[in-house]
């Protein structure tokens, strides 16, 4: 490599994949820390951490971005980006940074996603305009709930009236809630390939919704059980060969769609689309995260999808560092930046 690059990110979330990624691929990392909650960079993955800058918050933010462009660093955004520096500032990052900050508006915005969603042609649960019109089993999402936390369930219509103070003021959806089995497909796009991968697969655990059916319906009749879905970690899956090549499809869409409404670069780089499986081997998609997502850190030695593809240990860290590495040799950076 002629210039010298670095790779950093915020220290949570995905950092410590992406810093050994790097790192296999070359690459010297700085993480972006906050005071107190340094310790996995600073000391028990040191190894993987070049250079840490530790600030007492976040929105600090624009006073170390000097230092960040004259190391030559290329932030890579994970799921912590917009939860720690906020919208705005991630909007006006002006550091390199790995993705195409056009999509960030698609994916923030629910109905905005929706429609992407839709418009690719992928199968999403249906959406009811107004509590009247329920007429099966619904979750209420509230804008702006992360990780499933204050999401809830309505049986029917005089459910969700009995219920609707929980919503009284924030923004909303309605959304058919569906009965199957979450599928969380990890893709990677490269645009210097022309070439889309799924590079692994993983289920959520969501507490307590994935401990009810520990429970008797007998003994849940007693309690006052409400489920949630906050996550607390992953688990990894490989989907039935028969239906990988539809997943393939969905991602293909995903990508295509994506350069009518964000610029010609349209999404690249890894994503995520969220699907609830139902028994008619039916893909419902509930979200797409256009971003790096937490499921991968499942993988960092590799997963079954990424040895077909690549047969050496392939994170999606590692792929974006090697897209990195491939777009300098090339000469063709600002194809990645955005
Ligand atoms: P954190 O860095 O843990 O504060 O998380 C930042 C964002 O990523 C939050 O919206 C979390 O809900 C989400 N997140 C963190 N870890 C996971 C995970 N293991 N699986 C799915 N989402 C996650
Ligand atoms: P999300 O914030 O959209 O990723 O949703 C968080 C969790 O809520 C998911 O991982 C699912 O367990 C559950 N969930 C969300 N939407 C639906 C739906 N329409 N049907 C069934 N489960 C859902």
């Amino acid at each position: 490599m002629k210039k010298e690059y670095r790779i950093g990110t915020i220290g949570s979330h995905t950092a410590l994949q992406i810093f050994k990624g790097a790192h296999d691929e070359g690459f010297k990392t700085t993480a972006l820390c906050r005071k107190g909650k340094d310790r996995l960079y600073t000391e028990f993955y040191k190894h993987l951490t070049d250079k840490a800058i530790v600030v007492d918050n976040l929105s600090d933010y624009p006073k170390i971005e000097p230092q960040l462009i004259k190391d030559n660093t290329i932030l890579i955004p994970h799921g912590s980006f917009v939860a720690h520096l906020g919208m705005e500032q991630n909007r006006s990052i002006k550091a390199m940074y790995y993705g195409n900050k056009k999509v960030l508006d698609w994916e923030s915005d629910r109905l905005k996603q929706l429609e992407w969603m839709k418009n690719a042609g992928l199968n999403v649960p249906k959406q009811f305009s107004s509590a009247s019109h329920i007429d099966r089993p619904v979750i209420i999402k509230l804008f702006g709930a992360a990780g499933g936390r204050g999401y809830f369930l309505c049986k029917n219509e005089q459910d969700f009236n009995e219920q609707k103070s929980r919503v009284k003021g924030s923004d909303f959806v309605i959304q058919e809630y569906i009965v199957g089995n979450t599928v969380y497909i990890h893709y990677f796009y490269s645009p210097l390939t022309g070439k889309l991968e799924v590079t692994s697969i993983d289920r959520r655990y969501e507490t307590n919704v994935d401990s009810l059916g520990r429970i008797p319906l007998r003994n849940q009749k007693n309690i006052d059980i409400e489920p949630s879905f906050v996550v607390i970690g992953n688990y990894s899956l490989v989907l039935r060969e028969s239906m990988l090549q539809e997943a393939y499809e969905m991602g293909e869409r995903v990508v295509a769609y994506s350069k009518k409404i964000a610029g010609p670069k349209g999404l690249f780089g890894p994503f995520c689309l969220e699907t609830v499986v139902t028994p008619d081997l039916k893909f419902y998609v509930i979200e797409i995260s256009a971003r790096i997502v937490a499921g991968t850190n499942l993988f960092i030695s590799g997963s079954p999808y990424s040895d077909l593809m690549y047969g050496t240990p392939m994170s999606t860290g590692r792929r974006i560092a090697k897209e990195i590495k491939d777009a300098i040799n090339q000469e063709r950076l600002d194809e990645i930046l955005g």
